[in-house]
């Protein structure tokens, strides 16, 4: 694990002023830490694209338990039959400790945003107004450094619209001048819908150069509001992965969540049991009479939620499976049911959860990065553990904006760490004041984070090689997303969900009048947002790239006063403050690499796909992946092969899922996957199932690599001389992109060296 500091991000000390610090306590919840808010403030909708406000119609649900008591799910030890390893504990149950070793390290070694570990100039401000003993060194310098420099790059605060425009435009771009001769980065922004006014005041920021309508001729980047496909493109990059809405789905992100959680139980235990409507309804129906049958004071509460669903729409809760509706519009569509965490961690008697920006900048090689600040976004009523008479009041139990905005105790506040929305680092600084472990919460949310992208990986995989294959001309692309954490009483995070598009708004709708509203500036969101957005495109910077290429170059030809780069003005870059984003992949991948096993089977599906743009496997793709692997036998018969395809195929084809190609019958990755996971334990009985399957993709990497191996020696004319030969080719100890394995092909010498070792089984 890295040694290098995650820096802080800048706490409010307005907010540090007037926080009610309480001694302790983390652990009762709901007691008060002050009432919410005495700002006066708009809050921005921080949902999803769609406009549509949430339906969520919650009503009681009439046949569940009476005196809820969520209790031990742990100690039930019941193991449900999909799960094929250890228990999965539900998440609120969990113990905090369930860390792997090596996260300890992260953990010491990162800075959560809001840290009180700041630089101590802060003490120059003097210590703020009711900052507890011990904290005294709580951050005013950084934030009024950060002011400062925001200033300087034209970011405004909260001083009111005109003094917004006015701060916007200062940061224009100069004409004429030493800036003329950086070539500057085109951004299109014609298809940037709700995250325009971000996008805009970022692109000012960095003096690129926007083209709001679009340009014939191709640019840099492209920034798409809803998905990669917005517009064709041919070149430069995209803000948004082909298929992230379709992976990051209620339904799908709960397979794929599941499907990690078989391999590596404990380490995926921040995600809540669930199930999938209607097709797993007997198993949710079994699953929950098991358990309440060996553990009677187990009461759960759960939480249905549509698919596709956002802004908390036609989602409700329910004590028993008999509560579920699989008729009316909504209740009809397939949908997640989920364990309810029910002990949520509260602040001010309040339900809350966490909007963390992500940026996955690249797929392969993976490159993960995460914003240091972030959104909360709080409840209205106070919350109370749900009882039969409160499990439809939804400003007691859903923290959507959307929902809440209409609560009359919905609170709009200026200041960054009051009101109903406030930034992540105002929740750490409360918490750090109150002497929880924040180091510990925010390793435990990186961890989080890039174990959720290392189980979407495989998908974006398949999509990615079937919109952009190898070969053809296409952008790159990279993609903001949204997770939403909840934290429980001990601050384990857990995870909600993961929106491919999260809202990049920063202004929201004030009712100034009953039925009269105005859209109104939003400081806590253009406070995160803006950052975001900024330094994302800072982070892919295509002339950056192009500079260090130059400047490679030129250094090599040893350069002399004389020598001066085309584009040595001062760059925008030295004005602007330090990335709001943070690389924490490939940064951590020793400690997490072991968990990619589902992208090594996922590399072996993209490499039998064959056809150029398909995402599912035919059968001749999957008997040439059984006879290239050598997995048949006279145990498992070409015939038996054909079988476990026809079967498993036609499982999930009928399974009605919204998938890229409905109309195809072949075989998509997950049915590949769970193909894969029947081979391996039946060759590798009696073990844990993530030693099975990773030895059935070690053999089959292998031999795969044989192969290659044979043919380009075959190739080379050395095989014909030689016959049959041993592995000679080296392969990478993680798949390539697209499939496609990179050998290294040895120099003959080399070659017969090995054939000579292998005869000689040394
Ligand atoms: P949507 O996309 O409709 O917002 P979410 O999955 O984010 O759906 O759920 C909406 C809200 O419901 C969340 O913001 C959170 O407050 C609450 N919620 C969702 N899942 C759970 C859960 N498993 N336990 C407790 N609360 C939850």
């Amino acid at each position: 694990m890295g040694t290098e500091v995650v820096e802080p991000a800048g706490l409010e000390p307005a907010g540090l002023e007037t926080a009610v610090v309480e001694p302790a306590g983390l652990g009762t919840g709901t007691e008060g830490i002050e009432p919410a808010g005495t700002g006066t403030e708009e809050i921005e909708p921080a949902g999803l694209e769609p406009v549509a406000l949430g339906t969520a119609g919650i009503e009681p649900a009439g046949m569940g338990m009476a005196g809820i008591e969520p209790a031990g799910m742990g100690t039930a030890g019941i193991e449900p039959a999909r799960m094929g390893t250890a228990g999965i504990e539900p998440a609120q149950m969990e113990p905090a400790g369930l860390e792997p070793a090596q996260m300890e390290q992260a953990r010491e070694a990162e800075e959560p945003p809001g840290s009180p570990a700041l630089p101590t100039e802060a003490s120059q401000d003097g210590p703020p107004a009711a900052a507890p003993p011990g904290q005294g060194a709580l951050p005013a310098a950084p934030d009024r450094e950060r002011e400062r420099v925001r200033r300087r790059a034209g970011a405004q605060g909260s001083a009111g619209r005109a003094a917004r425009g006015r701060a916007r435009r200062a940061p224009g771009r100069r004409s004429g001048g030493e800036n003329d001769r950086r070539p500057e980065v085109t951004v299109d922004s014609s298809k940037a819908k709700t995250s325009l006014e971000a996008l805009k005041i970022s692109l000012r920021q960095l003096r690129w150069k926007e083209f709001p309508f679009g340009r014939r001729l191709p640019c840099d980047i492209y920034w798409h509001g809803v998905s990669f496909h917005d517009n064709n493109i041919f070149s430069g990059q995209v803000n948004k992965f082909p298929g992230m809405m379709e992976t990051v789905r209620k339904i799908t992100l709960s397979r794929a969540m599941r499907r990690m959680q078989d391999l590596f139980p404990l380490e995926y235990s921040f995600y809540p049991r669930s199930w999938i409507l209607p097709e797993e309804l007997s198993l949710f129906v079994a699953e929950v009479r098991m358990i309440k049958d060996s553990n009677p004071s187990w009461k759960p509460t759960f939480i249905v939620k549509p698919d596709g669903g956002c802004q908390g729409d036609g989602i409700y809760l329910i004590k028993d499976p008999s509560d579920i509706r699989l008729t009316g519009s909504s209740q009809s569509r397939p949908a997640v049911v989920q364990e309810y965490i029910c002990k949520p961690l509260l602040m001010d008697k309040l339900k809350f959860d966490i909007r963390l920006y992500v940026l996955l900048k690249s797929l392969e090689p993976l490159e993960i990065y995460i914003a240091k600040d972030g959104l909360s976004r709080f409840c209205t009523e106070p919350y109370q553990e749900p009882t039969l008479k409160n499990l439809h009041q939804v400003f007691m139990h859903l923290t959507n904006y959307s929902l809440n905005i209409h609560s009359e105790n919905f609170i709009h506040s200026d200041s960054v760490n009051t009101g109903s929305k406030r930034t992540f680092s105002s929740i750490l600084c409360r918490l750090s004041s109150r002497g929880a472990d924040v180091k510990k919460l925010w390793s435990d949310i990186i961890s989080l984070v890039i174990k959720t992208i290392i189980a979407l990986t495989p998908e974006l995989k398949v999509y990615y090689q079937s919109d952009i294959p190898a070969g053809k001309p296409g952008p790159t692309c990279f993609q903001i997303l949204g997770f939403d954490i909840l934290l429980l009483k001990n601050l384990k995070p857990v995870l909600l969900e993961v929106n491919a598009n999260p809202s990049m708004r920063i202004e929201h709708e004030q009712e100034l009048s009953p039925g009269v509203f105005e859209n109104v500036p939003s400081p806590v969101d253009e406070e995160v947002k803006v950052a975001v957005i900024r330094d994302t495109l800072r982070l892919v910077d295509p002339q950056k790239k192009k500079r260090k290429d130059t400047q490679c170059q030129s250094s090599e030809q040893a350069p002399g006063p004389s020598q001066e780069l085309p584009d040595a003005a001062p760059s925008p870059e030295a004005a602007l403050p330090s990335l709001c984003l943070k690389q924490v992949f490939p940064k951590y991948a020793k400690q997490f690499n072991y968990l990619r096993l589902v992208d090594r089977v996922a590399a072996l599906f993209i490499r039998f796909l064959g056809v150029k743009g398909t995402t599912k496997l035919g059968p001749t793709g999957f008997r040439t992946f059984i006879r290239n692997c050598k997995l048949s036998n006279s145990n498992f018969s070409m015939a038996a092969v054909d079988i476990l395809y026809i079967d498993i195929t036609r499982r999930w084809n009928s399974m009605g899922i919204d998938h890229k190609e409905s109309g195809n019958p072949g075989m998509c990755l997950q049915a590949f996957v769970e193909a894969f996971f029947c081979l391996a334990q039946k060759k590798y009985k009696a073990r844990p199932l993530y030693e099975q399957v990773a030895l059935l993709v070690n053999q089959c990497e292998c031999r795969l690599a044989d192969l290659q191996g044979k043919r380009l020696l075959w190739g080379c004319g050395l095989g014909e001389r030689q016959g049959a030969l041993p592995a000679t080719a080296t392969a990478p100890s993680s798949p390539r992109p697209h499939g496609r394995q990179v050998f290294r092909l040895q120099k003959p010498s080399q070659l017969r060296a090995l054939m000579c070792r292998d005869r000689t089984g040394s």
